[in-house]
């Protein structure tokens, strides 16, 4: 990315050695999420020149010293949010909230506030310490999650932010037990994922809300037991009308005031609502406060509060078990030279794209 709102640019840069505490990987698949579309067209301020792509997975090509998360030849993603292990959130338990991480995603560097990247002599910058629309990267091993090496990378490469995000929101944020009623907002990549979630925790009904048909089918095929066409129904009542009042679960996977404004609408009084979507910064809704004494809750969800290391292994265990229908997910391949088809092609029609190299 040379400048937002551009088209990206394939062309070959310089990648530097990994230094201590850095790994090299040669890439195999990225997928494509919409934060990678929100770097390329949002308000947010970046510099560039930029290599966008933070679902990255791939084989280690050699390691720098004292990295321990990995070595040569092991099959890894590379988690969009990355873990440091000295400050006090990583030491805490909560490792989606690394303050060292917060720091580096849009920064444009690494963890130590370098670049490995240049292109003729120039400075190019990182994205979530990450930058995989490349075939190969250089990121700090606290990105690196060590998987086993019988799974195809260009499926479980979703896991490394979508997916996980959507799976973590209803296993990790919300703790679903088995019976209780959820609802889900919004059915992109990470909304799917919460639908998929929300089935293997055998949650009913399992209600989910979009405005695309094609979508909603989608959602159906994956678990979903209903439906609601936001653009043709009044959705709080419907959801209401379906769950009898509310849901004991409702995730806003979506991020703009409208879809949040039906969270907190639809969420019943002893209920919780998830905000799993990610709104621009800024943005604010009016909501009207019933419920709230009434033990109504409302949560923010980053990055489906996963775990990284913990988290995305087991759920490459549940893909290779048959369990999380991967291959359903993760539905149009792309090679690297069509990547502004691929990302333009984020915005419609159902499944997720990803790329695969060489
Ligand atoms: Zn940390
Ligand atoms: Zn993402």
């Amino acid at each position: 990315m040379h400048a937002r709102d551009t088209r990206l640019v394939v062309e070959e840069l310089e990648l530097e050695p990994p230094r201590a505490g850095e790994v090299a990987v040669r890439l195999v698949a990225t997928g494509l999420c919409h934060s990678d579309l929100n770097g390329l067209h949002g308000t947010r301020a970046l510099p560039t020149p930029m290599v966008l792509g933070h679902e990255g997975a791939g084989i280690v090509e050699s390691v720098g010293a004292g990295v321990t998360a990995a070595a040569p030849g092991d099959h890894v993603i590379l988690s969009a949010i990355g873990r440091c292990g000295r400050c006090a959130a990583c030491v805490d338990g909560r490792p989606w909230m690394c303050a060292t991480w917060g720091a580096t995603l849009f920064s444009g560097t690494l963890t130590d506030g370098t670049t490995r990247l240049s292109l003729r002599g120039s400075p190019v910058y990182h994205w979530f310490a990450q930058s995989s629309f490349a075939e190969r990267a250089v990121v700090p091993e606290g990105s690196v999650v060590k998987i086993r090496p019988d799974v195809a990378l260009d499926k479980v490469a979703l896991l490394a932010c979508g997916v996980s995000t959507g799976l973590g929101a209803v296993f990790n944020a919300a703790k679903v037990r088995v019976g209780e009623s959820v609802v889900v907002i919004g059915c992109g990549g990470v909304g799917i994922a919460a639908v998929v979630g929300a089935d293997l925790a055998h949650a009913n009904p399992i209600v989910a809300v979009d405005i695309a048909d094609d979508k909603l089918e989608y959602a159906r095929s994956l678990g979903a037991t209903h439906t609601v066409n936001a653009s043709r129904e009044d959705a709080v009542a419907r959801v209401r009308e379906i769950t009898g009042g509310g849901a004991g679960h409702t995730f806003e996977c979506v991020g703009n005031a409208k879809t949040l404004g039906q969270l907190v609408a639809m969420v019943p009084a002893g209920g919780d609502g998830y905000v799993v979507g990610d709104a621009p910064p800024g943005t604010t809704f009016p909501f009207a406060t019933d419920g709230f004494i009434r033990n109504k809750h409302l949560h923010g969800v980053m990055q489906g509060n996963v775990r990284a290391t913990v988290d995305i292994p087991r759920y490459v265990d549940l893909y290779a078990r048959g369990r999380l229908p991967l291959d359903r997910m993760a539905t149009r391949t792309y090679p690297l030279d069509e990547i502004n088809e691929a990302l333009a092609a984020l915005e419609t029609g159902t499944g997720r794209g990803v790329l695969v190299f060489g």
